[in-house]
């Protein structure tokens, strides 16, 4: 069983959002049993073989794009774990491409 190496998405909203409209609340992998099948959202290799099932969890997840976007706001969530169907080489990957366009462009304006 793999060990949780950091707070998945429902253990991050428990207590936090009293609000229901809150989209963590809504979160598809508050369904999945940490107990018993452990935490694929924090797997131990950065391979994407051993995120399979909290990728598969993701892809029926209504706030998938909301998720993805609050794991790109912040450098620890950039970094580690399985967010909004994302592992973290391929949201590093997209921050790095989005730099680098913001880059390019500002150059082209001056
Ligand atoms: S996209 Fe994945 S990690 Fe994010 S809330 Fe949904 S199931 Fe959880």
């Amino acid at each position: 069983m793999v060990e949780r190496g950091w707070r998945s998405i429902t253990k991050q909203s428990e207590g936090k959002t009293s609000d229901s409209g809150h989209w963590m609340d809504q979160a598809k992998c508050k369904d999945w049993d940490f107990k018993k099948n452990g935490d694929p959202f924090f797997p131990v290799s950065s391979d994407e073989k051993a995120a399979a099932d909290a990728l598969a969890v993701c892809a029926d997840c209504p706030v998938i794009l909301a998720c993805q976007e609050y794991s790109m706001d912040k450098e620890i969530t950039r970094q580690h774990g399985v967010f909004g169907g994302t592992i973290p080489k391929a949201r590093i990957s997209h921050a790095r491409r989005t730099s680098r366009k913001r880059r390019q462009a500002q150059e082209a304006q001056s």
